[in-house]
């Protein structure tokens, strides 16, 4: 195993557009344990340079997001800190003078192409099936003619000059170096008309001047790289280590989901969206250790890792480069492992919301008692008021049709609900093991099938066909109401 000797100074830099998402999550995540791990820092900046995307909920929910998942960060939006502040929109007048040095030392320049003029460029580029981009008119233009007309206030944006020549190489530490030919790179804009820096030059802007060590976030962004990676050049600034993590594919592995499809999701009863797996009764817990395995493993077996155990193993030369398909089924497994680790009174202090949310009202003793019974059985901490919500109901009101067991008529199901009674009444104490033996005693004395008697009991207990076990059960709700409820 590797460990990055260097404290890293890392970031998790989304744009304010959206929800926080397991894409984005995941990121935030190897960042954070990657600064955990060697001692370093973990940022929290935002990059809200394209204000026609803004969202102004998606601040918040980001934040409430990470929170809940337990990732901590030491300096960021809202915290402040010594790069302060973590905001793009609040930082603009640092991207100018970058942008200023660019174009002093021939790397940028003015362009004062019309969009008129642009537009024909890419129809007459589309026609003829070549690669759209900028064509250079406004690189010849000499620099002091260019700076005169931009003194006399001529509409114009700043754009990267691209050398015209030759090819850049960079390296990413899991794909290694990656080349492209300058002739098939754009000249970017880096500047609007209106002054406002883009995100290209902000982001690298920011990664320098926060002392950025590790660049990790979506391989989404390698078509971008090269830019970037000439900005830090042309700047003279040293580069961060690049890792670009792979990306999310679709349940089926076939291409990335669409935010329809990531609304079909929620049908199923799981989301791609952070807040809402909290609502659906995941486990923090789960949600991290399912992502942490989609793009990164420890060995070929161990599948079960806390936050804290993530921060020991984690390590860069284990990331996985290939994309991977969401799997929720492995997810629902992992919420299940969580959940068994928890102590009694933990579980069920996360249970009452559900349970409430439910419409039970909740005994919190009651509720602790109940715990042990359910925590082998449920998946989400949402299916803990269905299997168990009848615990807190004054009574029961079963199905007529679910009182009569498999093979037997309504009547031999009503005699067997009299006898369970009678049986029930005579016990000296309702513990399990004695209100078992007593029924099994019965099952034979009637010549039946455990089966057909059990379910008879458990609906009449419990209203459900589907129950935790059934004598733990009625040993819970006790003895009163175990007969008031056969009687009924
Ligand atoms: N703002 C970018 C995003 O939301 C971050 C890209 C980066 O980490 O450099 O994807």
């Amino acid at each position: 195993m590797t460990i990055d000797p260097k404290p890293a100074r890392v970031r998790f830099a989304p744009s304010p557009t959206g929800r926080l998402h397991l894409g984005g999550a995941r990121t935030a995540l190897y960042n954070y344990l990657l600064a955990r791990q060697s001692g370093g820092t973990f940022i929290w900046r935002l990059e809200d340079t394209d204000q026609k995307r803004f969202d102004p909920t998606s601040e918040g929910e980001i934040k409430s997001g990470l929170e809940w998942l337990g990732i901590s960060w030491d300096e960021g939006v809202d915290i402040g800190g010594p790069d302060a502040p973590y905001r793009q929109s609040e930082r603009k007048a640092l991207y100018q003078e970058v942008a200023q040095k660019l174009v002093e030392n021939d790397s940028a320049y003015p362009c004062f192409c019309t969009p008129k003029r642009l537009a024909e460029l890419r129809q007459d580029q589309q026609k003829a099936r070549q690669p759209v981009r900028y064509d250079g008119l406004c690189r010849s233009i000499p620099p002091e003619r260019a700076e005169a007309r931009v003194k006399q206030g001529e509409s114009h944006v700043i754009r990267f000059k691209i050398p015209a020549e030759g090819s850049i190489t960079v390296r990413d530490r899991l794909r290694g170096d990656i080349t492209v030919e300058n002739r098939n790179l754009d000249d970017y804009i880096i500047v609007k008309s209106d002054g406002l820096a883009l995100y290209h030059l902000a982001a690298i802007t920011d990664d320098h001047e926060m002392g950025i060590t590790h660049v990790l976030r979506s391989s989404e962004w390698l078509p971008t790289l090269p830019l970037h990676a000439h900005i830090y050049r042309a700047m003279g600034w040293q580069e961060p280590e690049w890792v670009h993590l792979s990306v999310f594919l679709k349940p089926t592995g076939k291409g990335k989901m669409s935010k329809r499809e990531a609304s079909e999701v929620q049908k199923g009863g799981h989301s791609i969206y952070i807040t809402d797996l909290k609502d659906l009764g995941f486990l923090p817990e789960a949600v991290v250790n399912w992502m942490a395995l989609m793009g990164w493993s420890y060995d070929d077996k161990t599948e079960f890792f806390t936050l804290p155990d993530l921060v020991e193993k984690f390590d860069l030369d284990r990331l996985n480069p290939s994309p991977a398909a969401i799997n929720f089924s492995k997810f629902d497994h992992f919420n299940g492992l969580h959940i068994r680790t928890l102590t009694v009174e933990d579980l069920a202090d996360r249970l009452v919301p559900f349970f409430e949310a439910a419409g039970f009202p909740v005994d919190l003793e009651l509720l602790r008692k109940i715990v042990p019974i359910i925590q082998e059985r449920i998946v989400t901490l949402d299916d803990g008021p269905q299997i168990a919500g009848f615990f807190f109901q004054e009574s029961v009101s079963p199905d007529a049709e679910d009182l009569i067991a498999k093979k037997l008529t309504r009547e031999e199901s009503q005699a067997v609900l009299l006898e369970s009674h009678q049986v029930l009444a005579a016990l000296p104490d309702f513990g399990v093991e004695t209100t078992e033996a007593a029924m099994r005693g019965l099952v034979e004395r009637l010549g039946l099938q455990a089966g057909q008697v059990f379910s008879i009991l458990r609906v009449a207990v419990t209203g459900q066909k589907i129950s935790p076990p059934l004598f733990e059960t009625m040993e819970s709700v006790g003895r009163e109401a175990v007969l008031e409820r056969v009687e009924a």
